[in-house]
């Protein structure tokens, strides 16, 4: 056999385990695959290194039977399989395929031929805990997390829908859903740091042994500048691979900064994904936005799901409001409420916002929260930030001038005044929104946007026929002028 057999014999082998698993299991294939290198072939063995004790076990209880299938086929039937697993990452893989260092190893059982693989064991020493202040003894892992910001106060909605759900999935078992990478992003204000320590919360709940560790990426960023100049660099690796399920806050930060922090991340990453670990991220821009990230970290970031939060809708606005007064054991009135949710629509944290400057006026004034006060303080607060006015917010205006209920608008009926306030509804939010014909007619009764055209139609046709309709017409021009 020529020296270059085994990569040959190994290129073969890849093939057909590739074609076996198919293009819908490309990123097994690339997760489990590519990583093992080849490095002699002994006969009819074929011994390939594997970066981890825990990646020769996944491969072992998952891929053996099409393994041994790819080698028999390349190798005849007498062909075999030996693992050398090296602990050691800073190894130059050069200098392991020509001589197959064989100190200090281990063995464990080789799956095809119960011959023993070799395995590097010098990993088992004592790891320093970053966030530990010097002098203080602790082995526990603190996980950072927030024990507000659960998952039950995390009110759902459809903007937040899948990302939610996914979030209880990771945390019923983490490290074991196709959710890994789970990747939360979104606009500022709209709960990527609440859900994401959830989880963390929600796992700690589950699963109390699991070691969670909350962290924002400036923080990552931070220590592993630290542990670089007192010569911990490897400590600080070391402690990164015990989590079990990993938070990574604002990962967007990282963004043109720090090359050696995101490859330092790059491995930790990967190690724990190897070993099935939870790793959740946070980012206030999608990863195809995020510039100025290492490509292959980008690369590993679209692995798993990438669930946005959307700005909530009027009705989850109002659920928002009341966890946080039933939380704070605060009372205020349906129509107070109302006219906050309606009103305050930008994110969650400006909605918040309003809500404690409303509860603080009125207790340092002595006064009742009435609706005069609501009104006069949240539209001062929203005259400092520019509000846009939303198709929601049209429909409660147009139904409120109708004495109808807002749901009206979404009703079946043909009622005259019904098929009123949803074409005026449509007319006005073709007027002042940025919205299609098609959101529009969704959102105004789930009708399409030849509906919507028509309705503009018929309101221009009124206003030119009918009195009634012009005065009402002027009057809610003038009301949305003044929003
Ligand atoms: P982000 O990290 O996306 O900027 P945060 O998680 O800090 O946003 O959320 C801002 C505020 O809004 C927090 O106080 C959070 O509790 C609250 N919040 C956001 N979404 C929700 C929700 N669905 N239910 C309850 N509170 C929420
Ligand atoms: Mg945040």
């Amino acid at each position: 056999m020529i020296e270059e057999d085994y990569k040959r014999v190994w290129a073969e082998c890849l093939e057909v385990i590739k074609d076996a698993l198919g293009p819908e299991n490309k990123r097994a294939f690339d997760t489990w695959f590519v990583p093992i290198v080849p490095l002699q072939l002994e006969g009819s063995t074929l011994i390939v290194q594997v970066p981890s004790p825990y990646f020769y076990e996944w491969i072992e209880a998952n891929y053996i039977d099409l393994l041994k299938r790819a080698i028999r086929l390349q190798l005849g039937p007498n062909g075999m399989l030996k693992y050398s697993i090296v602990m050691d990452q800073t190894i130059p893989t050069d200098l392991l395929s020509t001589t197959l260092p064989s100190h200090g190893r281990t063995t464990v059982k080789n799956p095809l031929t119960d011959l023993p693989v070799n395995i590097n064991k010098d990993h088992a020493r004592e790891l320093p805990n970053p966030f530990v202040i010097p002098g203080i003894q602790k082995t526990r892992v603190n996980p950072q997390l927030s024990p507000n910001y659960t998952l039950e106060n995390f009110v759902e909605g459809d903007c937040n829908r899948l990302a939610r759900s996914a979030g209880y999935a990771v945390a019923e078992k983490p490290g074991l859903t196709a959710f890994n990478p789970l990747l939360l992003h979104s606009n500022v204000g709209l709960g990527k740091t609440h859900l994401a320590n959830a989880i963390g919360l929600k796992t700690k709940e589950l699963h109390p042994d699991k070691v969670v560790l909350y962290v924002t990426s400036e923080q990552f960023m931070a220590q592993y500048a630290e542990a670089g100049r007192a010569g911990s660099t490897n400590d600080f690796i070391h402690f990164y691979e015990q989590i079990d399920v990993l938070i990574i806050d604002d990962i967007q930060f990282w963004s043109g900064k720090g090359p050696k922090t995101q490859d330092a991340f790059f491995h930790i990453f990967n190690h724990l994904h190897q070993r099935n670990c939870q790793i959740i991220i946070t980012s206030d821009k999608a990863p195809g936005e995020l510039q100025g990230l290492e490509p292959r970290l980008l690369s590993r970031l679209k692995w798993g799901l990438n669930a946005d939060l959307q700005a909530p809708d009027v009705e989850t606005r109002k659920a928002i409001l009341r966890k946080k007064l039933e939380n704070d054991g605060i009372e205020m009135s349906d129509e107070v409420i109302e006219y906050i949710a309606y009103n305050i629509n930008t994110n969650v944290r400006e909605l918040e916002g309003a809500l404690i400057s409303l509860i603080a006026q009125s207790s340092l004034n002595h006064k009742q929260i009435t609706f005069e006060l609501t009104k006069q303080m949240i539209d001062k607060y929203v005259q400092s930030s520019s509000r846009e006015i939303t198709i929601d917010y049209i429909q409660k205006v147009v139904c409120d001038s109708l004495d109808l209920p807002v749901e009206a608008i979404q009703q079946t009926s043909r009622k005259r005044e019904i098929v009123q306030a949803r074409q005026l509804s449509m007319y006005f939010a073709k007027k002042i929104t940025k919205s299609s014909l098609a959101v529009i007619g969704m959102q105004c009764g789930n009708k399409d946007h030849a509906t919507v055209l028509h309705a503009c139609k018929t309101i221009e046709n009124l206003r030119q026929t009918d009195r009634y309709i012009r005065n009402l017409v002027d009057e809610l021009e003038k009301k949305f002028k003044e929003a």
